[in-house]
């Protein structure tokens, strides 16, 4: 029972991954043995970046974290965990607005693997007021976004932005 490997997954869009994705999953890495970032394929948003992109920009990321590993996530998320062995789904909370859907699909996800917890991180409060929706917006309109995300995405993100039509180029 002791030798048991505590395994966590970590869901989300990251569309893109940014600082505050970033620093929950640093902050997973010091409480569980293994964190599996599991990037959703997300049917019902229309995402910036790709599946391949996100898991891409991901695993560059987390690269000098040992014990952390990216995958795609494609279907039922509790379904995913069971099947990865996962002890706990992480999530990040930053304010009450969060609050209410993660509950609901903490308690969804209950239902459906029993033997899985929802264990929430508070934000950091320096990212309190950061998503992936408010970094595209800023990089869409050409502002600068370097320290909302890591280096790599900062790239990508100008290189999408500035090699279409949708947003204003940088000046
Ligand atoms: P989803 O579409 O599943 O909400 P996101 O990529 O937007 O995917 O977020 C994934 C997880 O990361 C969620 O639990 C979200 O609350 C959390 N998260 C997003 N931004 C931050 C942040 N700035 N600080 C802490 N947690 C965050």
């Amino acid at each position: 029972m002791g030798e048991q490997v505590r395994r966590a997954v970590y869901p989300g869009s990251f569309d893109p991954p940014t600082m505050g994705h970033l620093d929950i999953i640093q902050r997973a890495a010091q409480l569980f043995d293994e964190v599996i970032v599991a990037v959703a394929v997300n049917s019902q948003k229309q995402p910036l970046f790709s599946l391949e992109e996100r898991v891409e920009m991901l695993q560059e990321c987390c690269k000098a974290l040992g014990n952390v590993r990216v995958a795609a996530l494609d279907g039922l998320l509790a379904r995913f965990a069971q099947q990865v062995g996962a002890c706990a789904i992480v999530r990040g909370l930053r304010a009450v607005s969060d609050f209410e859907y993660e509950f609901q699909m903490a308690t969804m996800n209950r239902q459906l693997a029993p033997e899985v917890d929802t264990c929430f991180l508070m934000t950091h409060q320096q990212y309190a007021f950061l998503s992936s929706s408010i970094v595209k917006e800023v990089a869409r309109l050409g502002g600068a976004v370097d320290h909302l995300v890591p280096p790599n995405v900062a790239h990508k993100l100008r290189v999408k932005f500035t090699s279409t039509t949708a947003g204003t180029p940088t000046p």
